[in-house]
């Protein structure tokens, strides 16, 4: 069985929006995906049920052998632990330095603090922070906040790192930092890394796997794929 797969996929919010529909997937250990379409096309709806932020209405979703839409809510930490997420937003706690922003996941599962000064030594030096790790958020640029969002998802060592329009509020150069950070991390670490994203730039440079969402339906999924324009658009 590949790492992700979803069969039969629905999700229906209680407005009644069908955000996926019908959505039939697989993603091997270590590949790098794009998730592409215009807005409000289903990109951050199908990431969101990967890690269990929303609940599927319909279909199976398996990441890493577990059944994440049969999991208990008692039991979706296990699977947040597996996973790391990175926001447009950053979502970094603004009175936390770059150090306990990045060490509070680890804090909150009890770890030893020798343990996480260790982890967070080592994903600061992944995303080339290591002289920023007293700063507050407000003192570094939206590139370094989000390098420490990219920090903070992959100091547990998930598996799986999903992104959310990562470079979404980045200038262009900012955004291939950004970008040559989650590379190097897919490559060297080895992690599976699922990105939505608007960034055409960034599609047609890298030159991955490229799945194409529109109204809820995936309709298209290439490898090494480039950036699919919107009609209506
Ligand atoms: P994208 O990430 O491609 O912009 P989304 O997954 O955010 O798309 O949204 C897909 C559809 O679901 C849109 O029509 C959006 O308005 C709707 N939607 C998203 N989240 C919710 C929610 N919490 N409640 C109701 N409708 C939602």
């Amino acid at each position: 069985m590949a790492f992700i797969e979803l069969k039969h996929v629905y999700k229906v919010y209680k407005n009644g929006v069908t955000a996926l529909a019908d959505v039939n997937l697989s993603i091997n250990r270590g590949e790098f995906v794009f998730i592409i379409g215009s807005s409000g096309s289903g990109k951050s709806t199908l990431t969101k049920v990967l890690y269990r932020e929303e609940k599927v209405t319909k279909g199976t979703v398996m990441v890493g052998g577990v059944n994440v839409s049969k999991l208990r809510n008692g039991n979706v930490y296990k699977l947040r632990r597996k996973v790391g997420v990175v926001f447009q937003d950053f979502r970094l706690l603004p009175k936390l330095t770059v150090y306990e922003n990045i060490a509070y996941p680890l804090e909150s599962y009890g770890m030893e603090a020798k343990e996480i000064r260790k982890r967070v030594l080592a994903a600061v030096e992944w995303v080339g922070l290591k002289d920023k790790l007293r700063s507050y958020p407000d003192e570094l640029s939206g590139g370094q906040q989000q390098r420490v969002c990219i920090a903070r998802a992959i100091v547990n060592k998930p598996k799986l790192i999903i992104c959310d329009e990562p470079t979404g509020d980045l200038d262009p150069k900012m955004s291939r930092e950004i970008m040559d950070v989650l590379e190097n991390i897919n490559k060297e670490l080895g992690s599976t890394i699922i990105m939505a994203t608007h960034d055409k730039e960034i599609v047609n440079r890298m030159k991955r796997r490229v799945i194409y969402m529109r109204d809820g339906v995936l309709v298209s999924d290439k490898e090494k794929g480039e950036y699919i324009e919107d009609e209506d658009n």
